[in-house]
């Protein structure tokens, strides 16, 4: 496995490996790698030759100063982690690699950022957007591989690579959970033990309200994940919506025609936990 700190030589190398008809699978991190990373990697290994990983925190799409300086980091035990994977390269770049000078790019998601994670967080999927086509544009890869755990985010890029007109085929893969259905992610590092205990809350009250469809309206459905969610004096819902998957429209009468989708994002103390689960087959 190679590690690349610089767009030049990534470039380079992937030049000759394209040159070979080899296929390049991408997967973009912010490391502090976990389970549900290595599910991408692993998909990404059956369905291209070449595995590149980027490891990379990106301030552009913090909107939160302390978030952006609290996210766990460790590279080394990172590249150690890919080391034994089925992984031929990793790409990690410093700041001033990706922007050596600000981006001033602004995306236009057609109003799918003007909800849910892009309306309580003011700029994020515009750094999403400013470092995932950057990214793309240092890789070159002919799929990426996204977890459905920021089901948003998928439906961003996936928005961006239509808009921009990228060769990339963008695969989407299933949330991987702990044991008792928490969502695995690099932020549940910072949990403390009481925090931890009641985070599976946010996915059982999600697979609950699975199970009150049709009986209840949109709207009481809503009010009873919250309410589910905040009897724990450690979680407190900051959105709960439930949407059309393809335009993160929120709907207001359950419609069979659409594909729709429940997602949620919680406080547990600082650390902001997200969630979705589809609510209709
Ligand atoms: P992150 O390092 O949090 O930016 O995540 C990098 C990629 O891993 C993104 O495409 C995430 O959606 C994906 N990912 C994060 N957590 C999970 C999970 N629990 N299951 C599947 N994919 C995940």
């Amino acid at each position: 496995m190679k590690v690349f700190h610089t767009i030049y030589e990534i470039q380079k190398e992937i030049a000759k490996l394209k040159a070979k008809k080899l296929s390049i699978g991408f997967v973009p991190t912010m490391g502090a790698l976990h389970q549900g990373h290595l599910s991408l990697l692993n998909e990404a290994a059956k369905q291209t030759d070449i595995q590149v990983v980027s490891i990379f925190v990106n301030p552009t799409q913090f909107n939160d100063k302390s978030d952006f300086k609290n996210y766990p980091r460790n590279l080394q035990s990172d590249v150690d982690i890919l080391a034994q994977q089925q992984c031929a390269m990793v790409f990690s770049p410093t700041e001033k690699e990706m922007y050596p000078t600000p981006d001033t790019r602004v995306f236009n998601f057609d109003g799918m950022d003007a909800v849910m994670e892009g309306l309580h967080r003011p700029g994020h999927f515009n750094g999403v957007a400013q470092i995932v086509s950057r990214l793309f544009d240092a890789v070159m890869p002919d799929k990426a591989f996204f977890g459905q755990k920021d089901f948003q985010q998928v439906a961003i890029i996936k928005k961006m690579v239509q808009k921009h007109n990228y060769p990339i085929e963008i695969v989407t893969c299933p949330t991987l959970r702990e044991k008792d259905g928490l969502a695995m992610s690099s932020r549940n590092k910072l949990l403390n033990k009481e925090m931890r205990r009641a985070a599976p809350l946010i996915y059982n009250s999600l697979f609950d309200a699975k199970e009150k469809i049709p009986q209840y309206t949109v709207n009481e459905i809503k009010q009873w994940v919250i309410n589910s969610i905040n009897k724990s004096p450690h979680l407190k819902v900051e959105y709960f919506e439930i949407v059309d998957e393809t335009s993160l429209q929120p709907i207001q009468h359950w419609d069979e025609s659409l594909s729709i989708r429940g997602c949620v994002a919680v406080y547990a103390g600082a650390v902001r936990l997200i969630d979705n689960i589809r609510l209709n087959s």
